[in-house]
């Protein structure tokens, strides 16, 4: 059961994140379950487009596509599920980053919005939607790239100290 307490948290991430209007557009329709995955999209009888994955769809190694709903695109597909991992590999050992579902889909509603956890969940969720435009298979250099060029400008606006080590320690691990 979700709390009050969880809510607050998602909310109070979705509000205070000061980022580009696009993506702070796509952040509050992850939120809501409302972002345009071709599950939702396909709905409207007025165009062509089928529920199938993005991702599954481009490899064609499935008999069945599976749907692309928003557990299935932020976790349980397999490029996805790999993008994750090579995240969990990349940040490991200076950072444990092993998200549960809802992390991916929410980020950590406990944590500071620009935690590392939230930096890092909330810019894998951008660069997996613009893979998704893109039609290409995500990978952690896409991540790396997107983290060089946004934590520099989110640093701008950081006053507390410990979040700006964070960033600073999570730019440092972009580059390498
Ligand atoms: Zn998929």
């Amino acid at each position: 059961m979700q709390s009050t307490r969880f809510f607050n948290g998602i909310y109070k991430n979705n509000a205070k994140i000061k980022c580009n209007p696009r993506q702070k557009f796509q952040e509050q329709m992850i939120g809501m379950h409302r972002q345009a995955l071709n599950y939702i999209v396909s709905k409207d009888r007025n165009n062509a487009v089928r529920p199938g994955c993005t991702f599954c769809t481009l490899d064609q190694t499935h008999p069945i596509t599976p749907v692309e709903t928003h557990r299935h695109f932020y976790s349980d597909c397999i490029h996805v599920e790999r993008y994750w991992t090579s995240i969990r590999n990349w940040a490991h050992p200076q950072h444990i980053a092993d998200y549960t579902v809802r992390d991916r889909i929410f980020g950590k509603p406990y944590e500071n919005t620009y935690s590392i956890d939230n930096t890092i969940l909330r810019e894998a969720r951008s660069t997996l939607w613009k893979c998704r435009l893109t039609k290409t298979i995500p990978n952690i250099a896409d991540l790396k790239n997107r983290l060089k060029r946004q934590i520099p400008t989110l640093l701008l606006t950081q006053k507390k100290i410990e979040i700006t080590l964070g960033l600073k320690r999570l730019i440092v691990m972009a580059e390498s």
